[in-house]
């Protein structure tokens, strides 16, 4: 499996676009939420979304669902197809009804479904997306009462949807499920309301730092290289083999 960012923004960054992901396998291509910018990210990767075989949904907010409207369309009507698209349960509803309802709908396509075959996710299960990747879902504390879903990819790798500072999940991941990875969105500024505060992550121990990598940050990114403990920064439109991410630092 290899994991490129279409970007690393925090969700009103202008340097860097959402932090949004693609992850290949055997040839097939997924893409990790799909926020405002993911269409022009794609376009700069020289990519179009002909290139997508999946799409999956984390959570509702604009940097990861802000650009599903121009890939609905143009899966429709200009390559006319319909990519897999693997949401939670919960979340299925609201991102019709309260999100993309006003754009795509039309006499002849009333619903998500006319435009993507849905997969409903639900905690506990395994997926598989693409061929060689298997993806189990994480509810995880963002907003409160706005359902938000982390991933554990390959048994081994953790992928924070947006999400608060959670010290035992990190620690429950690394010393009883064999997670080697921690790719965790970062918010410079205390207090880390609704992300992991730079601060926070501090926190946690060596052994745990050693294999978190830095996603979903703020325009003063540069500010911060050297002052992070032992925790990497994942670069955007970079092209990561699943092995490189897992060494640990
Ligand atoms: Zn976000
Ligand atoms: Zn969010």
């Amino acid at each position: 499996m290899k994991l490129q960012m279409l970007g690393t923004g925090s969700a009103f960054a202008k340097t860097f676009y959402n932090n949004n992901a693609l992850v290949y396998a055997n040839g097939c291509t997924l893409l990790v939420d799909c926020g405002i910018t993911a269409p022009a990210a794609l376009h700069a990767l020289g990519k179009t979304p002909d290139d997508i075989d999946a799409l999956l949904v984390t959570h509702i907010h604009g940097d990861h669902i802000g650009g599903l409207e121009e890939i609905a369309f143009r899966m429709r009507f200009q390559y006319h197809r319909k990519p897999l698209l693997y949401v939670p349960e919960v979340l299925a509803a609201p991102l019709w009804e309260n999100a993309l309802k006003g754009g795509l709908y039309q006499d002849e396509l009333p619903g998500l479904e006319d435009y993507f075959e849905i997969r409903l996710m639900k905690e506990g299960n395994e997926y598989e997306p693409i061929p060689g990747l298997s993806v189990e879902i994480m509810q995880t504390p963002h907003i409160p009462n706005k359902d938000s879903f982390s991933l554990y990819m390959n048994r081994h790798l953790f992928y924070s949807a947006d999400m608060r500072f959670n010290s035992e999940l990190l620690h429950k991941l690394v010393e009883e499920r064999g997670c080697d990875t921690i790719l965790h969105d970062c918010q410079f500024i205390n207090p880390g309301v609704v992300h992991a505060s730079l601060d926070d992550l501090l926190t946690l121990p060596e052994p745990i730092q050693r294999r978190v990598w830095l996603m979903h940050y703020a325009d003063d990114q540069p500010n911060f290289i050297g002052k992070t403990g032992l925790m990497r920064f994942v670069e955007q439109q970079r092209l990561y083999d699943e092995s490189e991410l897992a060494e640990i630092n």
